[in-house]
């Protein structure tokens, strides 16, 4: 028989999308369920489950309850001590443990306004539509004030629900759903082991728009290599106009120790590029987005242009000036541009034409012996400080 799970306390899973950074994060699964992407580190070594649908009740209503008392204390002017409201809980494990963190989650929320949530981890939409329904509607109780409530979807699970299921999502609450595309090429998407093609992508983000909830898709600048550039720019950005997504949002690939990506890269097999290939691409893909509404956010540090963000159509002129302009640039500019970027010397393009932000990018080039010749290899080592 299989033993039956006890309530080990309120959980967070240990990702979310920059966006979401003011959101309270309710963990309705462990890990992902798919786990085989090769440009991803972030579960890799850690098992997927659900969890038992009372569990995430009761961590709402253990959030909840710390909310009512944070609310109160402000009110009141009475302050408990924090640990002191755990002793008042009637709802925490027997062991107590989750409750510091779920009176931390409390406190985040309730300074951020308490607007938005985010149902963890990685697909969330894998557990059976009654659960999530019955979970949104928990929380539209529990936060009648929320505005948004959000998840990470897999294009392939997505693909797999009823419309009228995810209709009922949609109804109870769920109004944005983040979905990793990386890209819209067959072949690229075979091989990271994405598990989804083209053609589920579309048709995941096109059932998404059609019940309603506002769509995120990631695309993975990179994530092609030297040799699918201009394929991993031009297909993701077809299947893009094919869905028509409320936001594109930018996601530079990157090379993290724990990736088996990395692992093809230091075999030779995975040519990644630079900064100014990737640049290229970026500028192909960006020329190739035609007749869509998308809001493009470049919401990510591992991003070079932070600047290329914007509502199509009407921005796409000056989201591609920053890139055609670093084309041009010469490899010594480019080099003190991406070098300053890197280092937060500099913020965006035009910060080359003050002399003082120029001098220090400049200076930190000097300091890290960067060439133009060694650029990426530099970049790289930077990168590698906060991924
Ligand atoms: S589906 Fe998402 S979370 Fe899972 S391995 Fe792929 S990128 Fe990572």
């Amino acid at each position: 028989m299989k033993k039956t799970e006890s309530y080990k306390g309120f959980e967070q899973g240990p990702i979310r999308p920059p966006s979401e950074a003011d959101s309270l994060l309710i963990r309705i699964t462990r890990n992902c369920p798919w786990n085989r992407c090769t440009f991803c580190p972030v579960y890799k070594g850690s098992t997927f489950s659900l969890r038992p649908l009372e569990h995430v009740l009761k961590d709402i209503d253990l959030v909840r309850f710390y909310v009512e008392e944070i609310l109160n204390e402000r009110k009141t002017g009475r302050a408990t001590p924090r640990r002191g409201y755990m002793s008042l809980s009637p709802l925490s494990s027997d062991s107590g443990k989750g409750d510091m963190l779920a009176l931390h989650a409390a406190y985040n929320f309730v300074s951020n306004g308490m607007r938005s949530i985010f149902i963890q981890d990685g697909n969330s939409l894998i557990i059976k539509p009654d659960d999530i329904v019955r979970i949104l509607k928990h929380i539209k109780e529990a936060f009648p004030g929320v505005e948004r409530i959000t998840s990470y979807a897999r294009s392939h699970t997505i693909a797999r629900i009823s419309d009228e299921n995810l209709q009922r999502m949609a109804d109870a609450g769920l109004n944005r759903i983040h979905i990793g595309m990386e890209s819209g090429s067959d072949k690229v998407l075979k091989r990271v082991k994405k598990g989804a093609d083209k053609a589920t992508q579309i048709k995941a983000g096109q059932k998404v728009k059609r019940a309603g909830i506002e769509l995120s898709e990631y695309y993975m600048p990179g994530l092609g290599g030297r040799e699918l550039l201009r394929e991993h720019a031009l297909e993701t950005a077809d299947a893009l106009n094919r869905i028509n997504p409320d936001f594109i949002r930018l996601r530079t690939l990157a090379l993290p120790a724990d990736a088996p990506l990395t692992k093809e890269f230091e075999a030779g097999a995975f040519q990644k590029m630079g900064e100014v290939e990737t640049a290229r691409e970026l500028l192909f893909f960006l020329e190739a987005l035609e007749g869509i509404t998308s809001t493009i956010k470049s919401d990510h540090v591992l991003n070079l242009f932070q600047e290329v963000e914007g509502v199509l159509p009407d921005d796409k002129k000056r989201m591609v000036a920053p890139i055609k302009e670093f084309l041009q640039l010469s490899p010594e500019d480019q080099m003190v541009f991406c070098i300053g970027r890197r280092t937060h010397c500099l913020a965006r393009l035009r910060d080359l034409k003050n002399p003082r932000l120029y001098d220090y990018a400049q200076q930190a080039c000097f300091d890290l012996g960067a060439t133009p010749e060694s650029l990426d290899v530099a970049v790289e080592e930077i990168i590698k400080q906060f991924i």
